[in-house]
């Protein structure tokens, strides 16, 4: 492409609302544009990268086993509401009528299209399994849409969704994606680690998330410094076993701690260790009152809340109806003297605390010498908090360290989630009619795109791996108006794209600095640039990414780039 006739706005300044390098990058370097919050344009540039990405994500699901089809972005409501999402996927999901006033969605996500498509048409075992995939825009009104393409509100996605006749075909095709997304991800150049995940809203049981590593990831990974394990922190169990101290009972006794409400105050104020603190909070756990306790020093995770009393909705309960409920605020919150109808569940570590201190339900007071089973009753212990960097793994091998991660594919094991819901039945072999079960997978195909830029880049701009970049050669005339430059330049050009190399060619009347430093912020893996010594046949060579150059007599050229770019 004649970079004359093309469509690059590249920018010397960082645009003032782009926080991170890669969505900076991909604004300075002209491959993306803002259009509303959370919603872009893909320039020329940034539409190469996400059709090379696309052609990746098509080769390896094709290689699954997976037909691409296309489905309507349009969605009538009557779908959602039949897999009861209209009720319960909350504002993010886009909502609208037409001109009869009818409702409709715009697609966040297909199960429920794909599940009336497969229902309608698939009735017998002898059609499964199927595995059906598209790629296509999504809307997710976002609460925070940020990080440019990272967290969008309208954004390309690959989603695949797979139907079958029994688990073990399930299982087979799961572990096919599963490699499929890992061959992806690799193709792609990224840095990633695939981890157990929690199914979330999706319903289903077995999924793993494919997680960029990343500072400015939204997700953190606990993975082990001794074996493979990694898990979203949302999941990873924890093993530690607690014994109470043979420490002697001391009495229960309230104690007055005017205005402490954190561990922290109530902790430094008693001069006792955090881990000798009761932490306690009031959460609704699908309508009802539930508490929860963990050790001062740990943190509640209400995902392993949520799975622990199968609930679907668990949310803090807000001050008002703590001091409806309990007489007290949030700060002076304990397990002493609860109502009957609220729950009382711990994490194992609570029941191993000797003489500790907790709130006391009354405003300004706490207790000391507090101990589990003497002074308060717990319903059911489990384990109810974060696993810590430097806890053990939860395979027993080795201690877990922390790393931040951009969520970049997941697969789920559905179920029959949306096939019982939506009536997606088929007759087995002994005439009986059975719901089909069913996986999903979803590839972030725009977030990919900017998490790959977020790995690979440098002080002066993208540099991209070359089975993604959008040209492999930046092919530059430092002086177009020098005939032996301008006709070297061209004749390379025609000559090395029916070489079957992708050339981006500079041609435009620019002064070289400003070339050469539009050259740096694009990022092409091979640059190649006919100046002085043009008339003699001779160009220089520049690895964007190692930033070595070479001079190469045109007779070579094609052999040294073949070099370069395998
Ligand atoms: P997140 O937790 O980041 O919101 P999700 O769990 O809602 O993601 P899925 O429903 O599993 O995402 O969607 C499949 C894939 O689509 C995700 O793995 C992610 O790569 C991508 N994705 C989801 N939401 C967005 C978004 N707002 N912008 C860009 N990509 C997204
Ligand atoms: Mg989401």
């Amino acid at each position: 492409m004649k970079q004359s006739m093309s469509f690059i706005p590249t920018l010397r300044e960082v645009p003032a609302d782009a926080e991170i390098k890669s969505h900076q990058l991909l604004l300075r370097a002209g491959f993306i544009r803002q259009n509303a919050s959370g919603v872009y344009s893909f320039l020329p540039l940034g539409k190469r990268v996400l059709q090379k990405i696309e052609a990746i994500i098509r080769e390896e699901m094709e290689r699954a086993g997976a037909v691409e089809l296309l489905m309507p972005a349009l969605q009538q409501a009557e779908l959602w509401q039949e897999s009861g999402r209209w009720y319960s996927y909350g504002p993010e999901l886009m909502r609208l009528k037409d001109r009869h006033d009818r409702d409709f969605a715009l697609g966040a996500t297909h199960e429920e299209v794909i599940t009336a498509l497969v229902r309608d048409e698939i009735k017998s075992y002898k059609r499964l399994p199927l595995i059906l995939y598209q790629i296509q825009t999504k809307f997710r009104d976002e609460k925070r849409p940020r990080f440019g393409l990272l967290r969008g509100r309208e954004f390309v996605m690959k989603d695949a969704y797979s139907f079958h006749t029994s688990q073990e075909s399930l299982d087979e095709v799961y572990n096919k994606m599963y490699e499929a997304y890992a061959n992806v991800f690799r193709r792609c150049g990224l840095n990633f680690r695939a981890v157990i995940a929690d199914s979330g809203a999706m319903g289903g049981k077995d999924t793993h998330e494919f997680m960029v590593l990343s500072d400015v990831g939204e997700d953190t990974i606990a993975y082990s410094d001794a074996s493979d394990y990694a898990a979203n922190i949302e999941m990873a169990p924890v093993i530690v076993t607690y014994e109470r101290s043979d420490e002697p009972y001391e009495p229960l006794v309230k104690v007055h701690t005017p205005e402490q409400k954190s561990i922290e105050e109530v902790s430094s104020f008693l001069n006792v260790p955090k881990e000798k603190c009761i932490k306690s909070l009031l959460f609704k756990v699908d309508g009802r009152f539930v508490l929860v306790l963990v050790r001062g020093d740990h943190e509640v995770n209400e995902v392993k809340v949520k799975n622990l009393l199968e609930a679907t909705i668990v949310e803090l309960a807000t001050p008002e109806e703590t001091k409806k409920l309990m007489k007290c605020e949030v700060g002076s919150l304990g397990p002493i003297g609860v109502p009957e109808e609220v729950t009382v569940i711990a994490d194992h570590a609570v029941k191993a605390i000797a003489n500790g201190v907790c709130g006391a339900n009354e405003e300004h007071y706490h207790y000391t010498g507090v101990n589990a089973d003497r002074d308060f009753s717990v319903q059911q212990y489990a384990d109810l908090r974060f696993i810590q960097e430097g806890d053990p793994s939860p395979d027993g091998k080795g201690t877990i360290r922390f790393a931040r991660g951009i969520e970049v594919g997941h697969v789920f094991k559905l179920g029959t989630r949306y096939s019982e819901t939506m009536n997606a039945m088929y007759l087995d072999e002994n005439g009986r009619m059975q719901p089909m079960i069913m996986g999903c997978y979803g590839i972030g195909v725009s977030r990919t795109l900017a998490a790959i830029a977020e790995q690979y880049n440098d002080e002066h701009g993208l540099v991209w791996p070359v089975a993604v970049a959008p040209f492999h050669i930046h092919l530059i005339s430092v002086n177009p108006k020098i005939d032996d430059q301008r006709q070297l330049a061209d004749d390379l050009y025609e000559k090395l794209q029916k070489e079957g190399f992708e050339v981006l060619y500079d041609d435009r009347a620019e002064r070289p600095g400003v070339k050469f430093a539009d050259s740096d912020l694009i990022g092409l893996p091979v640059r190649v640039t006919v100046g002085k010594r043009a008339s003699e046949g001779i160009v220089e060579i520049k690895i964007r990414r190692t930033g070595e150059t070479e001079e190469v007599h045109v007779s070579q050229l094609t052999e040294t780039l073949r070099r370069y770019l395998s």
